[in-house]
């Protein structure tokens, strides 16, 4: 057999045991990494939120302070109005305490729109952190249990680890290349051995005998032509499933597999 494919063989079989050190971890990682990601996004608006609050605080006490100054300005008017002399001075102090009054009454009523909006915000505030709680708690459960795993799984993830590092500067790079493409694209498989059936008949004589049947990808187990099965058994090259592109090779423990189905009989 080719050495490079005998050597991705061995990577694979690295590979397939990391695979299930990462299988017994379920969806642990990717829920502890889904968690930290909302939690961080909740933290951000919480910051947000409590910036904005603070504004509106500020906006709010600066009109009120406006306010107190106008309603002492419409104060001072009116007293003068008492005081005036001319019609051209009443009418110019009149138009002043109008002016007054409109800013007085903006003022309020952006008060009031400012008010709801602070509502609001803490009522936002409150139930962001109430989520907040939850879910720290909830990934503090999870760190607890992968945490607990990985310690029971990181010897044997650091040994394999350090196989397939080097197996890995063993292999020319161009294959490396190719078995990570296909590995990437078919969930960590690359290589796969190829499947041949042995269908159990019975002769006249009552005399069990195997017959060779479909051979098939073991990875997407479409059927593999004939014509490849040769070339795949001598190991000379690599050749590749047509309809999955993961690398074939023939595996004398398990690539044989008896037909125990009956209903393929004749
Ligand atoms: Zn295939």
């Amino acid at each position: 057999m080719l050495k490079e494919l005998e050597q991705l063989i061995s990577l694979q079989k690295i590979d397939n045991k990391l695979l299930e050190i990462n299988q017994l971890k379920g969806d642990l990682p990717q829920i502890v990494e889904n968690l930290e990601k909302s939690i961080a996004a909740l933290e951000q608006e919480l910051t947000s939120n409590q910036k904005r609050k603070k504004e509106v605080t500020l906006e709010i006490s600066d009109l009120e302070g406006q306010i107190d100054d106008n309603k002492e300005h419409l104060k001072r008017y009116q007293d003068q109005l008492y005081l005036v002399t001319s019609n051209k001075e009443y009418d110019a102090l009149t138009s002043e305490i109008d002016n007054v009054r409109q800013k007085i009454d903006a003022a309020e009523y952006k008060i009031l729109e400012l008010n709801d909006e602070i509502q609001a915000l803490k009522e936002s505030i409150k139930s962001k952190e109430l989520t907040l709680a939850d879910k720290r708690s909830e990934i503090k459960v999870h760190r607890e249990q992968l945490d607990k795993m990985n310690q029971k799984t990181n010897e044997a993830h650091t040994k394999l680890m350090g196989q397939r590092e080097k197996i890995v500067q063993s292999i020319p790079l161009r294959y490396i290349r190719e078995y990570n493409r296909v590995a990437k694209a078919k969930d960590g498989v690359a290589i796969v051995p190829i499947h041949q059936i042995f269908e159990e008949k019975t002769d006249k004589k009552g005399n069990i005998e195997y017959h060779p049947s479909q051979v098939s990808c073991g990875g997407c187990h479409k059927i593999v032509p004939p014509q490849k099965i040769v070339e795949i058994r001598s190991g000379k090259s690599l050749i590749r499933c047509e309809f999955c592109g993961r690398l074939l090779y023939w595996d004398d423990k398990t690539s044989e597999i008896r037909s125990d189905n009956e209903e393929e009989l004749i």
